[in-house]
């Protein structure tokens, strides 16, 4: 009889299990869509208060998501942020810490394959992954094309920016070049083959994105909708220029224009999502990769300090939204993200391998973002530019800035200060030190940079232009 007994409840509870794991099966993966625009204005889009650009769609991103108000970067130009959102890791710990220069002959210039990307951890467990745009993550064809870090799919060019006009894009091999300059003007590339556009670039990118996503509506995917715009140069269309007779400096327009453009591709995006029944299963994230360049393509960071490529608020706190209908309610989140979490959270949600030994440095956002934990994702943000010996710590609302090789300290409480105007380092000299210490802390864990960068052509540049005047 006992034996009966036993066998009925192991049945049970055999069965519950089994019924258990056929229902973790069942929940349907979430799609990971992540656009990602080129030096947007914190102040540039709706959601954070642009009124003379209408941001229509990105707004329906944040407004039926989560506003992010400090949402970070890991740096605070181009390629060493992206290498930071594709790796989950502080970039410094690896030594991307510059633009890199256009080399396609050089497998060291970008992304090393030591580290793990997003789109690699993601095709383990069956994702479709794509990336649509700007790669920037090293030229050589081996060592860094999308296809060969994880992408099953890649529409856009390998350098640091691009010319929108398909009559500009004039060199049809991408590796057959040697600068920077010149990959502003290659074909487009589709997987490892140049393509003649047809269309203004953005306008071209986002007809790929629709294109991906139809082609992938019934089975898990990633795209990275890495848009070049609103990067310079300065180029775009009559029809969104039109948009803007309201704005008289010429700049300020085209800038404009390009922002509109891609608003359009971002709507597109979400109206395609709605119509194939799959925006309740899509994780969306907006972000930029770094704060506006305002001299130089007429962007606007509001009440931030500074801009692009600086250690101030302007140069790495970005508009950043995330949305994921029915999951996650529409609100306003303060405490500071990263766009390392974007990694961490995906990973989570998809049970995705992670490296032990290169563990990510963000955290997954959903508990926090849903109210089931009331902490904040990180007590701190950290930046360091080795080139300018700039060292950053953000930690809860205070922010110590040091330079001059330590000697230079500055502290700001960025909650009653957010244009970091009021030096508090003399007035709270415990605060300085403690924020030294977990400063230094965590840049003994970092190398010294793997590769040079851009800047050294353009320095290179400079000196031969004095040396032809001597
Ligand atoms: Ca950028």
């Amino acid at each position: 009889m006992k034996l009966l007994y036993f066998l009925i409840l192991s049945f049970i509870i055999v069965g519950f299990n089994w019924a258990k794991v056929e229902a973790k099966s069942k929940i349907k993966k979430p799609n990971l869509i992540v656009i990602m625009a080129d030096d947007l204005g914190y102040a540039d889009v709706g959601f954070n208060g642009s009124t003379d650009i209408p941001t229509p769609n990105i707004d329906r991103i944040a407004n039926e998501g989560v506003k992010f108000t400090n949402g970070y970067t890991s740096y605070s130009v181009c390629s060493p942020s992206r290498a930071g959102f594709l790796t989950g890791r502080y970039q410094q710990r690896f030594g991307f810490e510059r633009n890199p220069q256009y080399q396609p002959n050089d497998p060291n210039m970008g992304l090393t394959t030591e580290e793990m990307t997003i789109a690699e951890s993601l095709a383990k467990v069956a994702y479709k992954t794509s990336i649509i745009g700007k790669w920037h993550m090293g030229a050589h064809k081996e060592t860094h094309h999308p296809l060969n870090r994880g992408f099953n799919e890649f529409y856009g060019h390998l350098g640091g920016g691009h010319r929108y006009f398909p009559e500009e894009l004039t060199i049809q091999d991408s590796y057959a070049i040697a600068s920077e300059a010149e990959s502003y003007r290659t074909w487009i590339m589709r997987n490892h083959t140049p393509e003649k556009t047809e269309k203004y670039l953005t306008d071209e990118f986002s007809d790929e994105a629709l294109s991906f996503v139809e082609r992938h509506a019934n089975e898990p995917f990633f795209l990275f909708l890495s848009y070049n715009a609103p990067h310079g140069p300065l180029q775009a269309t009559e029809e969104y220029l039109a948009r803007f007779p309201h704005i008289n400096d010429t700049k300020r327009k085209t800038y404009a224009a390009m922002v509109s453009a891609l608003d359009d591709g971002v709507g597109r995006v979400l109206n395609k999502l709605e119509e194939l029944g799959i925006d309740d299963n899509t994780l969306i994230v907006f972000l930029s990769d770094n704060g506006g360049p305002e001299t130089k393509n007429a962007s606007e960071n509001g009440p931030l300090r500074e801009g692009k490529s600086s250690h101030y608020e302007g140069g790495y706190r970005v508009p950043f939204a995330l949305r994921w209908k029915g999951k996650v309610k529409p609100s306003i989140y303060d405490f500071p993200v990263s766009a390392l979490d974007i990694f961490a959270t995906i990973s989570r949600l998809t049970d995705s391998p992670v490296s032990k030994e290169r563990p990510l440095d963000g955290v997954n956002l959903i508990p926090y973002v849903t109210g089931k934990n009331k902490k904040a994702p990180h007590q701190n943000i950290y930046l360091r530019k080795f080139d300018q010996q700039r060292y950053c710590v953000r930690d809860g609302n205070y922010k110590l800035v040091m330079h001059n090789k330590g000697k230079t300290k500055e502290l700001y409480n960025l909650s009653t200060d957010i244009g970091e105007q009021n030096n508090l380092a003399a007035q709270m000299p415990e605060k300085v030190k403690e924020l030294e210490t977990i400063l230094n802390e965590w840049t003994a864990q970092l190398i010294d940079p793997t590769f040079l960068g851009l800047i050294h052509t353009e320095a290179w540049k400079k000196r031969g232009k004095k040396s032809i005047k001597k």
